[in-house]
């Protein structure tokens, strides 16, 4: 075993943001032509993935959300089944993934995408409280009740800004989060959105899977401004991998761990090494040369060793910072 590898197996690994085989994939038991399956986290030492319970953006009306947050409910039950095995264990604290990882199982952490699903009915955030649900990501592509996506969604009648950032209830579903304990992800979000986000979360905010804009100018991407406001809030951005947010406009099969780790880099010297951390997006479209599958996890650690990083540091991108931010949100919970 190289130095790297031997790192990689003793490291607590935590991938932030891995979609969901929907509604009938492959069993996660078993090897599968997916990305991502219990078996090739284990091969490839990923210790934690947050399991994203997705949803569409859709029309912003009351049965459409109601559907949303059916389907959130369904997909978060086959999440919470992936911790029926030997494997793996559902983990809903820091504390939990952890101790998972010391008895040698994988960590499942259910996440939702996309606040389609809470709608204007702020209850359902307690609802997804009760089922272990760690971030909520505020949008998807496309304006919701509670914010400003990054990406306006024409054909659902989306003007550039709906609401100009946050609406009032999306502020009040940030209380409402902060006051559960659940995350607030700004990924996928306007700027605007994120950067009131940003001030207004009493927790520190995530960013669960996007990238430096400064080095790929694609809107999914956070800008300098933006790493600064993550910064000064305490929160942590999970360089992802995918394609077009790391090199747009690249072939992608040219895309590689290589350029995954130049993101990182730029955003650990931007904004320091405690505000960084690792995503894949896997099976929602990420997915680089050199790190196409969970299986692959080891290949991230061999770059971070080849550009320097020591252990520490590899430890903190690779989830130790994802955790100190979900601490944060626990400790604020009532
Ligand atoms: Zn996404």
């Amino acid at each position: 075993m190289t130095d790297a590898a031997a790192l990689h197996a003793r490291t607590l690994t935590l991938d932030s943001h891995i979609d969901i085989p929907w509604p009938d994939g492959p069993d996660p038991f078993t090897d599968s032509t997916r990305c991502v399956d219990l078996p090739k986290m284990r091969r490839g030492g990923l210790g934690a993935g947050c399991f994203v319970a997705y949803v569409p953006q859709g029309p912003r009306t009351d049965a459409a959300t109601a559907a949303s947050f059916d389907r959130a409910l369904a997909m978060l039950q086959a999440i919470h089944a992936m911790g029926a095995g030997s494997l793996a264990r559902v983990t809903v604290s820091a504390d939990e993934v952890e101790a998972a990882h010391r008895a040698g199982a994988i960590a499942v952490i259910p996440v939702v995408e996309n606040a389609q699903a809470i709608g204007a009915d702020l209850s359902r955030i307690a609802v997804f409280a009760g089922r272990g649900v760690r971030y909520v990501t505020l949008t998807h592509n496309g304006h919701n009740a509670l914010a400003d996506a990054a990406i306006p969604r024409a054909e659902l009648g989306d003007p550039q800004a709906l609401h100009g950032g946050l609406s009032a209830l999306g502020r009040q579903a940030i209380r409402e989060m902060n006051r559960l304990g659940i995350m607030v992800d700004v990924s996928h979000t306007a700027k605007a959105t994120m950067m009131q986000a940003a001030a207004w979360s009493r927790s520190p905010v995530v960013a669960s899977h996007s990238c430096a804009r400064a080095l790929s100018d694609h809107p999914r991407n956070l800008d300098d401004e933006q790493l600064d406001a993550l910064r000064d809030a305490g929160g942590v951005i999970q360089i992802t991998a995918m394609p077009a947010f790391l090199r747009r406009g690249a072939p992608e099969a040219e895309v590689t761990v290589a350029d995954l780790v130049t993101h990182i880099d730029y955003a650990v010297r931007r904004i320091g090494l405690d505000h960084v951390g690792i995503s894949s997006d896997f099976d929602g479209g990420g997915g680089i040369t050199g790190w196409r599958s969970a299986a692959e996890s080891g290949n991230v650690t061999a770059e971070l060793v080849a550009r320097g990083y020591d252990e520490g540091a590899i430890a903190a991108l690779w989830g130790g910072n994802f955790l100190r931010v979900m601490r944060a949100a626990e400790r604020l919970a009532e």
